[in-house]
């Protein structure tokens, strides 16, 4: 599948933080994943800033590894799969932005964008746990609720590689709170670390007796503390993220019936609070399955890569020379 030639460069800008590594061909990593914050102007991500911390990392990356087969860029956003524009990252503040090109017209090296969750899907599938399967979903359930498919052999990416857009299915617009996405009651306003936290505010604000409030100790809540309270035997955070599951499974079975799966691969901040947690979403997600069959053989896993984006972008490298060097011979044959 991949080419044995050069190494990738390869950036993770996430909604705060930029990974980057180098990594081979075989999907080896050289070198530690090293992380940035992501530098913001005001509200907005700040490409200009962004250079330069490729720059060194390009310098570094030839001085030590030689040849750089390509430089592949995980953004957690929409990317359009002709132009590999950013169409939108709402994290970044960024929209319409010609990413590909900029970067282009400022390295030699041939230049690969793409969404976040598809190049997980790609680095699972090239490298991780996806590896021999021709279907399965990646998920990410953290601040929202993505997915990304890999559907015979190959990434289903719809028509304008939009697909897997999970957390905007409508769960209930009539009682359902507002989504980043301009409607109602979709289903990551249920089942994301958003979610958690705002439902955590809003019974910390009712009066409910819970020590998510002495964690908080006054500051903004996060997702992980309501998970340190839960431990805790809290009743409130037990509840709260009772109802998380409930309808994170309901979405994760909407998918398993839709596409007959085995497999479903899960990363995102929130999957990090571990295996109790995870045995939760797996007892919950059979109830909502048609197939009897395929509920005892699904597999529901955590991920099996340090951040398979990474992985998936350079896959991605590797794939474009592949391509690259198969029609050049063709044009050299004929
Ligand atoms: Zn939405």
């Amino acid at each position: 599948m991949v080419k044995k030639n050069g190494i990738a460069l390869v950036f993770d800008i996430g909604g705060t933080k930029l990974e980057s590594v180098v990594i081979d061909s075989d999907g080896n990593l050289l070198g530690k994943i090293e992380k940035v914050q992501v530098p913001f102007t005001e509200d907005k991500a700040s490409i200009d800033d962004i250079f330069p911390i490729i720059d060194s990392k390009l310098e570094s990356a030839e001085k030590r590894n030689g040849t750089i087969a390509g430089i592949g860029i995980s953004v957690c956003g929409l990317i359009d799969k002709e132009s590999g524009d950013v169409v939108v990252a709402p994290n970044l503040h960024w929209y319409d932005v010609s990413l590909t090109k900029l970067l282009s017209e400022r390295y030699q090296e041939p230049i690969f964008v793409a969404t976040d969750t598809k190049l997980a899907a790609l680095g699972e599938a090239t490298w991780g746990a996806g590896k021999g399967y021709d279907n399965f979903a990646w998920l990410t359930l953290s601040t929202g609720f993505g997915a990304f498919f890999f559907l015979d052999g190959k990434l289903f990416e719809g028509e304008r590689g939009f697909a897997g857009a999970l957390g905007h299915n409508t769960m209930d617009d009539v009682n359902g709170h507002p989504c980043g996405c301009g409607r109602f009651g979709c289903l990551e306003t249920f089942a994301s670390g958003r979610a958690l936290e705002r439902n955590a505010q809003a019974a910390i604000d009712m009066g409910h007796k819970t020590k998510i409030k002495e964690i908080a100790n006054g500051e903004e809540i996060r997702a992980e503390m309501v998970f340190e309270a839960e431990k805790m035997g809290d009743e409130t955070a037990i509840k709260l993220i009772n109802q998380l599951v409930h309808y994170a499974a309901i979405g994760i079975g909407q998918i398993i019936n839709i596409l007959d799966l085995n497999l479903i691969i899960m990363g995102g901040g929130l999957v990090k609070a571990g295996e109790p947690f995870m045995n939760r979403i797996r007892a919950a997600v059979k109830k909502h399955m048609f197939c009897q069959e395929a509920a005892d053989e699904i597999e529901i896993i955590t991920e099996s890569l340090p951040n398979p984006a990474l992985f998936g972008a350079a896959s991605l490298v590797f794939m474009n020379m592949q391509n690259m060097s198969e029609s050049n011979e063709g044009i050299s044959k004929g």
